[in-house]
């Protein structure tokens, strides 16, 4: 793989002009979006998008999202636009929302993993849209993180697992939502949530009547759902050394239990928690608060993941969300990174394993 000297540089003119002509001759560009950071190329160059793969250590079979900033760029993508698609498409984009459609034959087989299928999003997020401008071409673009690992929501998280992998990273600062966009699949006779995200199932149902969430949403994938998604069977989230469990229960029996876990193990342990349990925790637990509705929970996560993943810590607890509205995004990425394990704390401190999968 070729190796690079990788500048870090504010969004402003030069630094997008720059990731315009990197893009143009075939290289990899990071850049901001209203999700998390991406890590762009030129979705019609089939050994641009092969980068891609390399720089992050992605399996080949899992397919990237096209990025475009203009609903002209859309035709050329796919071979139909069906009336659920435009109408999607006027309410939600540009923003965190990508669509499934049927291919055209202009995309490289790279980028769809092979699928007969592509997915495509115009992002709000102006830097995004901008480099897109300025590469003159649809933008290819999976989260900008080595594969597995959480998606990064700063310009820091990029640079943690890109140094020397790619040749330019844009730094835009903080990402809004925090977590990637709602994929929705508009192939068949009913729409099928794959992925759910900032633009909610009920936001979707409002908009399309009548959608399925994919059998992978809140479980690990059987079988057969595999070639849906191919996405979700691969590991995802997970710090690099820490375990992460997922704890489901009222705030006050959660912070007992945490405790008493922590006495009984000895573990070094922190928690990722909404505010009003951050105060109950027991002190030698590093608290991250995560705020105070579940927006703001799931825009604060992969940060704290990254952040608490210090090589000491052993344990994350990260504190459950009812699964609607932005919480069906939020639940999905809780449950992966914490491989499915799942503790329901009841009442008086007992405990059931519930874990899902
Ligand atoms: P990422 O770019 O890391 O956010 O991942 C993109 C997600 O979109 C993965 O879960 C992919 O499996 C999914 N995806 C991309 N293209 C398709 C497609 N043609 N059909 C189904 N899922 C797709
Ligand atoms: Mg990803």
């Amino acid at each position: 793989m070729k190796t690079y000297q990788t500048q870090c540089l504010p969004v402003n003119p030069d630094s997008v002009a720059l990731a315009g002509r990197l893009l143009a001759q075939g290289e990899v560009v990071a850049f901001p979006t209203e999700t998390v950071y991406g890590l762009g190329a030129n979705a019609f160059d089939s050994r641009a998008v092969e980068a891609i793969f390399q720089a992050k250590g992605r399996p080949q079979d899992n397919p990237l999202i096209v990025h475009i900033a203009e609903d002209s760029q859309l035709a050329p993508l796919v071979a139909d636009v069906p009336e659920n698609a435009r109408r999607l498409m006027q309410r939600y984009w540009p923003g965190p929302l990508t669509i499934i459609l049927r291919k055209s034959d202009r995309i490289p087989f790279e980028v769809t993993a092979g699928l007969d299928t592509v997915a495509v999003r115009m992002p709000s997020h102006p830097a995004a849209q901008e480099v897109i401008r300025a590469a003159g071409v649809p933008i290819a673009a999976p989260s900008a993180n080595r594969s597995g690992l959480p998606s990064p929501t700063r310009a820091e998280h990029v640079l943690q697992d890109m140094q020397g992998r790619i040749p330019l990273i844009l730094d835009g600062g903080a990402c809004g939502f925090g977590v990637e966009s709602t994929v929705v699949d508009l192939t068949g006779d009913v729409p099928v949530l794959l992925r759910p995200g900032a633009v909610t199932f009920e936001m979707l149902t409002q908009a399309l009547g009548r959608v399925r969430i994919g059998g992978g949403v809140m479980a690990s994938l059987g079988e057969g759902e595999v070639a849906r998604s191919p996405g979700l069977k691969h590991k995802h989230y997970a710090p690099r050394f820490a375990r992460v469990l997922v704890l489901e229960g009222a705030d006050a029996d959660i912070a007992r239990h945490v405790a008493r876990f922590t006495q009984e193990h000895g573990l070094c342990c922190a928690a990722v928690v909404k505010h009003a349990l951050a105060a109950l925790l027991p002190q030698h637990v590093r608290v991250w608060d995560a705020g105070a509705d579940d927006a703001a929970y799931a825009s604060a996560l992969f940060d704290a993941l990254r952040a608490l993943d210090d090589g000491k810590t052993q344990i994350i607890f990260c504190q459950s969300v009812p699964a609607s509205g932005m919480g069906l995004a939020l639940m999905n990425r809780l449950l992966r990174a914490a491989a499915f394990q799942v503790e329901r704390v009841a009442p008086q401190g007992g405990t059931h394993d519930a874990s899902v999968g």
